[in-house]
């Protein structure tokens, strides 16, 4: 038997947080961020799931082959664009669109033959300073595109770098508006905080949202909300079993460093998960699991393949009970990822992109 630890990804899950996501933004076309390897899910796990948006955004020639492999003959767009001249060949061939954030994208299109003019997105950097022209420089940079045969439409884009906090989006928003009010082509801005928390206003509704993490199955903008509050369901489970059982006494300490001491008697449950599966190492004694659906918490240290439970609110539990970390319980019962994320001070991107290769995937 192989160690029963085992990630699953909910396809209609998927499919009700895209939804969900339509209806944030009503009447706007829904890129599918599946950059990353659709957020550690697989982009073949999600496709039946996703493949209902607009279109997909991501960052890998390679993951726009595959999403074309797929059978996919809608939009996919290259979200940081072009890394090289030769890249621009694979995009005339599989008809990628592609973000234009800099000059030396434009030199390289410049240079670039082909028989069919490109889509772009041109990124303005608005504030966030990562990607984009700077808003003195953007316009310059849309006529120079313009004046391109080998450019076709041309598209506006931004991204926000706190939608998803107090300072929002609204400065953002009209520093965009302001240099692009009279450009033509279709806009898009919001990442799914944005969606949710904004998406219904004016000058953000755009033609396009970008949403990635909601659809997944994460909030934002946890802990101030959490899923339930959006209405969005877990879309990967990481459960596992009890493989022993240990009974503590007083005095006696859990794991590597002795990081737990018992004060009272104690049953726990050593689970098959460790940090080499992807669980965070930074959760500590406190972190909330589900014994056989049932909210308890971790005890001791994240060791390689192993970590232990207090089973206290399940004395049924034993050798073969399950353990879910994030995600659905046989029961209904739902931890999101954004719970051992925050233990682990981080956000549930990072735990659900960090799946270790060596957990087996099955897609429900
Ligand atoms: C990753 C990404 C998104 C999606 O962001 P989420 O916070 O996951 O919704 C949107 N736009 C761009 C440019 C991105 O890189």
């Amino acid at each position: 038997m192989p160690r029963p630890i085992q990630a699953t990804i909910h396809t209609e899950s998927l499919r009700r947080n895209l939804a969900r996501m339509r209806q944030a933004a009503p009447d706007v076309k829904v890129w599918g961020v599946v950059k990353a390897n659709a957020y550690g899910h697989g982009i073949e796990r999600v496709w039946e799931g996703l493949r209902g948006a607009d279109g997909f955004a991501l960052l890998d020639l390679n993951e726009a082959e595959r999403v074309r492999a797929l059978g996919w003959r809608g939009p996919i767009l290259l979200l940081e664009g072009v890394f090289e001249a030769r890249d621009l060949e694979l995009c005339s061939r599989l008809n990628l669109w592609h973000a234009v954030h800099c000059d030396e994208q434009i030199d390289m299109l410049a240079m670039h033959k082909t028989h069919q003019p490109h889509r772009v997105f041109l990124k303005m950097n608005s504030g966030m300073n990562r990607l984009g022209f700077a808003p003195q420089r953007f316009r310059a940079a849309w006529t120079r595109l313009d004046a391109l045969p080998q450019v076709d439409e041309i598209s506006l884009m931004t991204h926000f770098s706190d939608a998803d906090g107090d300072r929002g989006i609204a400065h953002q928003v009209e520093v965009f508006e302001d240099i692009t009010r009279d450009l033509p082509g279709e806009r898009t801005l919001s990442n799914s905080a944005a969606s949710l928390r904004f998406g219904t206003q004016a000058p953000v509704r755009a033609d396009w949202i970008r949403p990635g993490i909601a659809v997944y199955g994460s909030a934002p903008d946890f802990p101030q909300h959490d899923i339930a509050h959006w209405g969005l369901e877990p879309t990967m489970t990481l459960a596992t079993r009890i493989i022993a059982v240990q009974h503590l006494v007083p005095g006696d300490t859990v794991g590597y460093g002795s990081s737990f001491t018992a004060d009272a008697p104690l049953r726990i449950g050593v689970i098959a998960c460790g940090y080499a599966d992807g669980y965070p190492r930074h959760c500590t004694t406190g972190t909330p699991v589900l014994v056989e659906g049932v909210r308890t918490r971790l005890i001791g240290r994240v060791s390689m393949d192993m970590v232990t439970v207090d089973l206290t609110p399940v004395p049924n539990a034993g050798f073969g009970s399950e353990v879910t970390l994030w995600g659905r319980a046989s029961n209904g019962a739902v931890i999101s990822v954004d719970e051992p994320a925050q233990a682990a001070g981080t956000v549930g991107y990072e735990l659900m992109c960090a799946l270790a290769q060596r957990v087996p995937v099955l897609v429900d």
